[in-house]
């Protein structure tokens, strides 16, 4: 059974099967969540995502997909690295953008399970610098999440209270049963 989870705290403590980055397309490192993951999971994540571009993703990584690298340090298997869009400036953009956004918790979630995760920890993806409205990220978020091939428990990681809570206003929105854990 599928088990979601939202909890304000830092993603890179979480001990789960799996981390997933809110990366930039060249997978080189950034700031924010993405930051925050590379200083805390050591130089090992960086390397494997350098010989990714230098094999697999010569033009980086698409945005809405996602690929899985060591996690390091970090107490988790693997880092899941995908790329959420930009919001956009122009409303007729949103639909397109909003299944972007979709398909990086889809395909993060499903590349997750495939490896055999059974607990997935995710941030807010393109909350932070790509300008996504929060009430807006969290419904996306939720909606893919509950529909996804789960693996058991997917935990959304908020970094502050305020967006823990409109995580939880949009779950009881949806209809969505979360198990607070924090
Ligand atoms: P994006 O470029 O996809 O917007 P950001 O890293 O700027 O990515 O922000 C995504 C979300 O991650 C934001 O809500 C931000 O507050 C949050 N965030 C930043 N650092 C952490 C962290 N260590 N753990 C969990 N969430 C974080």
């Amino acid at each position: 059974m599928l088990r979601i989870e939202l909890v304000t705290g830092d993603i890179t403590v979480q001990r789960v099967d799996a981390i997933v980055n809110a990366a930039y397309s060249s997978l080189l490192g950034g700031g924010g969540v993405d930051g925050a993951i590379h200083a805390a999971g050591g130089p090992e994540i960086l390397a494997e995502c350098r010989r990714l571009r230098a094999t697999a993703l010569p033009g980086g990584l698409p945005t809405g997909e996602a690929v899985a690298t060591t996690a390091g340090r970090l107490h988790a298997r693997w880092v899941i690295h995908t790329v959420g869009p930009v919001w956009p400036d122009e409303g007729a953009e949103a639909d397109a953008r909003r299944r972007l956004l979709a398909a990086a918790y889809r395909n993060s979630i499903g590349l997750a399970a495939s490896l055999g995760a059974a607990s997935v920890a995710l941030p807010a993806v393109s909350a932070g610098v790509y300008g996504w409205p929060a009430t807006d990220a969290a419904r996306v978020a939720l909606s893919t999440a509950a529909d996804a091939p789960a693996p058991g428990l997917i935990r959304f990681v908020l970094f502050s209270p305020a967006m823990r809570d409109v995580f939880a206003e949009a779950a009881a929105a949806l209809g969505i049963d979360e198990a607070a854990a924090d």
